[in-house]
Parts: C-alpha cells; sequence; structure tokens
C-alpha cells in the first residue's frame, strides 16, 4: 500500500499523530475525533487490510497488536476500571479506513456495546 493509505503514512511519519507507543512492528497513536476520554488506536506497521486478513496472514503479529494495546491501557491507567478493545471490519462493521487497527477505549464507562440492540 504505501501512499494511498493513511495509516501507512501515519507510520511513515508523512502524517502527524500523536504516537503513545512504539515497538519494532506496531504504532499505537491517539484517534483524531476521540469517542472517550482514551481513545487510541493501534496498528501493525505493515499493511493489512482488516483483523481477518492479518490473523490469518501473520498471527504472531496479531499478537503484538494485542500487546501493545495491553501495554498502552496499563500506560494509561486503565487497567483498573477496564476498557474496550475492538476492530471494526468491512461495510457492516463501520471500517472506515482498511488498514486494520485497534480501538482502545476507556477513561469512563463506555455504555452498551452497540448503539441499538436487536429488537
Ligand atoms: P474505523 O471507522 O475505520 O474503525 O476507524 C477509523 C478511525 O480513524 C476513526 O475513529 C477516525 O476518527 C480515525 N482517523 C481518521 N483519520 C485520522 C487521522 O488522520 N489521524 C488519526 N489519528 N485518526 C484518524
Ligand atoms: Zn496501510
Amino acid at each position: 500500500m504505501g501512499s494511498d493509505c493513511l495509516f501507512c503514512r501515519i507510520v511513515a511519519g508523512e502524517i502527524p499523530a500523536t504516537i503513545v507507543r512504539e515497538t519494532a512492528t506496531t504504532l499505537a497513536f491517539r484517534d483524531i475525533q476521540p469517542k472517550a476520554p482514551v481513545h487510541v488506536l493501534v496498528v501493525p506497521k505493515e499493511h493489512y487490510a482488516d483483523v481477518a486478513t492479518l490473523a490469518q496472514g501473520d498471527p504472531a503479529l496479531s499478537a503484538e497488536v494485542l500487546a501493545t494495546a495491553a501495554a498502552v491501557a496499563e500506560d494509561e491507567g486503565l487497567t483498573g476500571d477496564g476498557f474496550r478493545l475492538l476492530f471494526n471490519t468491512g461495510a457492516y462493521g463501520g471500517q472506515e479506513v482498511f488498514h486494520v487497527h485497534a480501538h482502545l477505549l476507556g477513561g469512563a464507562p463506555l455504555g452498551p456495546m452497540l448503539a441499538r440492540d436487536l429488537a
């Protein structure tokens, strides 16, 4: 991917972001439109479109994304009260950026998992 992908460009340093943690293979940065007091995106530096492609293509890298998310949760003081970690995937999942990213959300009660229940 590269220049066509927003998060590849953040990984490359071409677009600024507030980076909170970096490893050899992952990057964590604050969401530009936070939906909770803490809202951090965790990505693999290598481009995968979504979590299913990542999990099937590189299970070890999937684990590194989770480990980085857990470390950020610890750094941000979220582990005591809890947090939410989610991967929006595809059209029904509401995915807008097609470079896999975990949303780490916390810092306040987050409410129901979904905006509405099934009737
Ligand atoms: P998705 O809907 O794909 O799961 O989430 C994409 C997320 O990326 C959204 O929460 C959105 O606010 C965030 N986002 C979009 N553009 C940028 C940007 O340029 N910088 C940062 N830090 N976050 C962005
Ligand atoms: Zn990308």
